[in-house]
């Protein structure tokens, strides 16, 4: 049985449970007790506070645990990351009341920064030689220069508007985080079972990942600008040509990376594509 740790309430425990079903694996848990047994896989969920994930996975108490990467540094516990699992995505960020004249890191020198995150912001200080004192405070970061406890603030950033209604503003990034699956695989390669049901567990999450990035296109073009369509559609192969009951005209179907959708469709346009159509893919499998 695979244990796997996932936040029990809070920013990442929906996603977490939304790939893990999308991954087809069924925890009927409403409730969310301690633990939860998957009934079509040999997996039991362990639901616990974020901050609690990593300690649980280094000392053996679950085999993996979903995590921010930011709770995973700041932590210190050394662990492997299986997977990066494309949500829970935010920034650490330093910011300053927005009435402050910034003329690099070095500003920080001498000035007081309080954060949640003392171990990361530490690091972050020593790799740019920055001497600045940290005031560890557990919530409301975001307060504190307004209410005289620091000059500024090292928290999560997300939108920035959480900052901007404090009067502060963004002045530099110093960690880019997302979830992820973490684990020790030294350990759990010394446990067949256990490894096993995490390869298979990996290419579904894979799957679902890939299927999440991507998006099917079918459009119309004339026969004579097929070639010229195709040039700009970089397809999982190669484009499917389907020739139209209209004489002179083709269906093109391929797969496009999302974040490139838009400029595909446009190039396509002016190609004479038609009748274009953009889809979800559920799971892709290459
Ligand atoms: P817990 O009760 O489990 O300790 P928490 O309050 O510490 O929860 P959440 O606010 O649920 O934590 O955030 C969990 C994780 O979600 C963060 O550690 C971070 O990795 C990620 N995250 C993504 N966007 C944001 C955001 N805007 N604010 C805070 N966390 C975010
Ligand atoms: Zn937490």
């Amino acid at each position: 049985m695979l244990k796997i740790a996932i936040q029990k309430s809070g920013r990442l425990s929906e996603k977490s449970l939304e790939l893990l079903a999308e991954a087809g694996i069924n925890v009927a848990n409403s409730d969310r007790k301690l633990v939860a047994q998957a009934s079509n896989f040999p997996i039991a969920l362990l639901y616990l506070r974020d901050d609690d994930i990593p300690q649980c996975v280094y000392d053996g108490v679950a085999d993996v645990g979903v995590v921010g990467e930011n709770v995973l540094l700041e932590t210190g516990y050394k662990l492997d990351v299986v997977e990066r699992l494309g949500f829970g995505k935010c920034r650490m960020s330093l910011a300053i009341p927005k009435s402050e004249k910034y003329d690099g890191i070095a500003w920080f020198n001498g000035r007081k920064i309080a954060t949640s995150y003392p171990k990361i912001l530490q690091d972050f200080l020593n790799k740019n030689s920055v001497q600045a004192s940290i005031h560890h405070i557990s919530g409301s970061v975001e307060i504190s220069t307004g209410v005289g406890i620091a000059d500024a603030i090292f928290d999560i950033v997300s939108s920035g508007s959480t900052l901007i209604s404090n009067g502060l503003k963004e002045v530099d990034v110093a960690l880019h985080s997302e979830a992820v699956m973490v684990g020790k695989r030294a350990q759990l390669e010394q446990e067949p079972e256990k490894i096993a049901t995490l390869e298979k567990l990996m290419f579904r999450l894979q799957a679902v990942q890939k299927g999440r990035k991507s998006k099917y296109v079918m459009l119309n073009a004339p026969a004579a600008s097929v070639e010229k369509i195709i040039s700009v559609i970089p397809g999982m192969k190669s484009p499917t040509v389907v020739p139209l009951a209209q004489e002179g005209w083709c269906s093109v179907h391929s797969v496009l990376p999302e974040g490139q959708i838009w400029e595909i469709i446009d190039q396509l346009h002016s190609l004479g594509a038609q009748g274009i159509l953009v889809m979800p893919i559920e799971k892709m499998i290459l």
